[in-house]
């Protein structure tokens, strides 16, 4: 036998999304895809398909915590990626795990899920708020959406390029290490998202995709840049770089041209 060779560990915290597009499973086929060894932690459980969510039920929290300490125990995450968590008291444990043992989980990718593209509510009320003060200060990236920039600055949605390039810079100023602010809400044939660090802001343009397949591309995209950020050896120092975001949205890209064909739904 030929001797073992490291492989990059990356940990999704996340909801599960039994039809398979969105949550824990679509951050494990991205994991798998991208070459990186995927370990998940339940963090929710919804009842949905492509349709929409039919109903959606939390993990105890302690429940929660004891999955992330069992990984982190055991295997050297180099990223992780933060998703649905539920509720406030699932976020706060979560967060205090993290503090507590930070090393462990190499790099942190954050996606504020708050609400499913069909409308439906993933995260309590009162988790906004933790989200925003106990997991954004321990983010080395996170990737809200448009209405969700909103929320988590508690302004309107923003209504435009301008609005949005000034939401992630707003967030960069609140203490958010890096924003990648996503601008697919955007009415338009081009797709923009917005980068912003410490050292301002910048556009990150592609090409808008017509296909109907599209349910749960904001988990793919956040699992992505976590498994591209543990290829290139992103560190806690060096933050996620910005050559793994553009893995990640290359790798988006092509998986949603790959499957822009494909009929799913039955209906
Ligand atoms: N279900 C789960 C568990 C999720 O984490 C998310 C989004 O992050 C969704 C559903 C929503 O996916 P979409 O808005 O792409 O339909």
């Amino acid at each position: 036998m030929s001797s073992p060779t490291a492989r990059p560990v990356c940990l999704s915290i996340a909801g599960s999304d039994p039809s398979g597009g969105a949550g824990i499973q679509a951050d494990l086929k991205t994991f798998s895809a991208l070459g990186v060894y995927g370990a998940a932690a339940l963090a929710g459980l919804t009842v949905q398909n492509t349709q929409g969510v039919r109903d959606a039920r939390g993990v105890d929290p302690a429940f929660v915590v004891a999955q992330v300490a069992a990984v982190v125990d055991d295997l050297p995450v180099a990223a992780t990626k933060i998703g649905m968590l539920s509720d406030a008291t699932t976020a706060s444990a979560v967060a205090g795990l993290i503090r507590e043992r930070r090393d462990a989980f190499g790099v942190i990718v954050l996606d504020p899920v708050m609400v499913a593209t069909s409308g439906d509510r993933l995260l309590a009320e009162d988790a906004v708020e933790a989200i925003r003060a106990d997991l954004l200060p321990l983010a080395d990236l996170v990737t809200p959406n448009l209405p969700e920039a909103g929320v988590l600055l508690g302004v309107a949605e923003a209504e435009d390029v301008d609005g949005l390039r000034e939401q992630a810079l707003a967030l960069i100023r609140a203490g958010t290490r890096a924003v990648l602010a996503k601008g697919g809400h955007l009415r338009g044939d081009a797709l923009l998202d917005v980068f912003a660090d410490a050292a301002g802001v910048a556009d990150l343009t592609g090409e808008r995709i017509a296909t109907r397949n599209t349910h749960g591309t904001g988990c793919t995209l956040s699992s992505a840049i976590a498994a591209c950020a543990a290829r290139r050896g992103d560190t806690r120092e060096t933050g996620v770089s910005r050559a793994a975001i553009e893995d990640a949205r290359r790798y988006l890209a092509d998986a949603i041209a790959a499957g822009a064909g494909w009929r799913l739904s039955r209906t």
